[in-house]
């Protein structure tokens, strides 16, 4: 349920009502839609009485939120989610660009790529140290050592650190150095995992999982934000479809105004590994900044035909610097800055 408080209501009007829902055992998050606070309630509580509430000095209206999801759905905050990871503000006119390898291999990969990245504009650092693999015999990361190099590669050029966290057990650790936890595509339902990154009050960047719907990836979110970890990155990464024939995944351009819409948190959109496909990556990256994504994750390798993992999909520095230049076109079109 939301409560709508009248325009003129005064603050201890809206503590009396904050003070009463939440002494029915509710939470509550408050925001402002057009000049007017809207209370939020979720969590479990005992019963509230819609008319009684209806009825408390400053209340305008309540309304009921029919969705699944509830903290992630724009009734339960109108307001777009904004918030910061270390100088980068996440959800505001300026687009966040994560840039970096798909995994991290070595010292001077990353360090390299981390000066190319942030030369061309890019605002954060990506690279995986825990890689979830389709093949146990692939590459599996770096692990603690892959941490130690981001944690360096942060130090030397200031950019914040998102990179991958696979399972519950090593959420403390990975916390320790990253700036952003990543939910994996094949991990987005992993529940107990979801819980994890909650409890730890950490940004999240939550990948789409590959046959997901807009409903599965909102109440993913909202396990996250049960916790009161209200700062939840939404990636669309591409989906599998029938077709996989010539990419990897299909990019859903509808999931990023639908999730716009149904939400207030910030989406990402991911070109990489939606496409597979290096000359793909910079018009999927156009598309969903057009349509409306409030920034993006690409992959980017000194040499991604010797990269050990997403080679394929991997952009060179300078197939970078030429994406950055041409989706800030795209960004100034549709009234954003990169
Ligand atoms: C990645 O970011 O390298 C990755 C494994 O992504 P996804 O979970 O979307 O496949
Ligand atoms: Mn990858």
């Amino acid at each position: 349920m939301i409560i709508i408080m009248h325009p003129e209501a005064s603050p201890a009007q809206i503590d009396n009502v904050v003070a009463a829902v939440e002494a029915k055992g509710w939470q509550t998050h408050l925001s402002v839609d057009h000049g007017q606070t809207v209370v939020g309630i979720a969590g479990q509580g005992q019963r509230l009485d819609p008319f009684l509430l209806g009825h408390m000095p400053g209340v305008l209206d309540t309304m009921a939120i029919t969705r699944k999801f509830k903290r992630a759905s724009r009734t339960f905050c109108p307001e777009d989610t904004i918030f910061e990871i270390g100088n980068v503000t996440v959800g505001d006119s300026r687009l966040v660009t994560i840039a970096g390898p798909c995994s991290v291999e070595s010292r001077e990969q990353l360090l390299e790529t981390a000066h190319a990245v942030k030369e061309a504009g890019a605002s954060m650092l990506r690279g995986g140290a825990f890689k979830p693999r389709t093949s146990p015999y692939s590459f599996q990361g770096l692990r603690e050592k892959g941490l130690e190099l981001l944690a360096e590669a942060r130090e030397a050029t200031g950019l914040p650190i998102v990179t991958e966290v696979m399972s519950p057990q090593k959420v403390a650790l990975v916390a320790i150095y990253a700036d952003v936890l990543q939910i994996g595509a094949r991990n987005m339902q992993n529940y107990d995992l979801l819980n994890a990154v909650g409890e730890m009050h950490k940004p999240v960047l939550l990948k789409r999982g590959m046959s997901a719907t807009i409903e599965d990836l909102l109440m993913a979110a909202e396990y996250i934000l049960s916790h009161g970890n209200n700062r939840v990155m939404l990636c669309e990464r591409g989906i599998r479809t029938f077709d996989n024939r010539y990419t990897r995944n299909s990019f859903d351009i509808n999931a990023v105004p639908l999730l716009k819409e149904l939400s207030h948190l910030p989406v990402i959109a991911d070109p990489s590994h939606a496409t597979g496909i290096r000359r793909y990556v910079e018009p999927i990256a156009m598309a969903g900044i057009a349509a409306g994504a409030d920034g993006m994750i690409v992959e980017v390798h000194p040499n991604p035909d010797q990269a050990t993992s997403d080679g394929e999909q991997s952009l060179t520095f300078e197939q970078f610097t030429h994406l950055m230049e041409r989706v800030g076109h795209i960004a100034q079109a549709v009234d954003r800055s990169i």
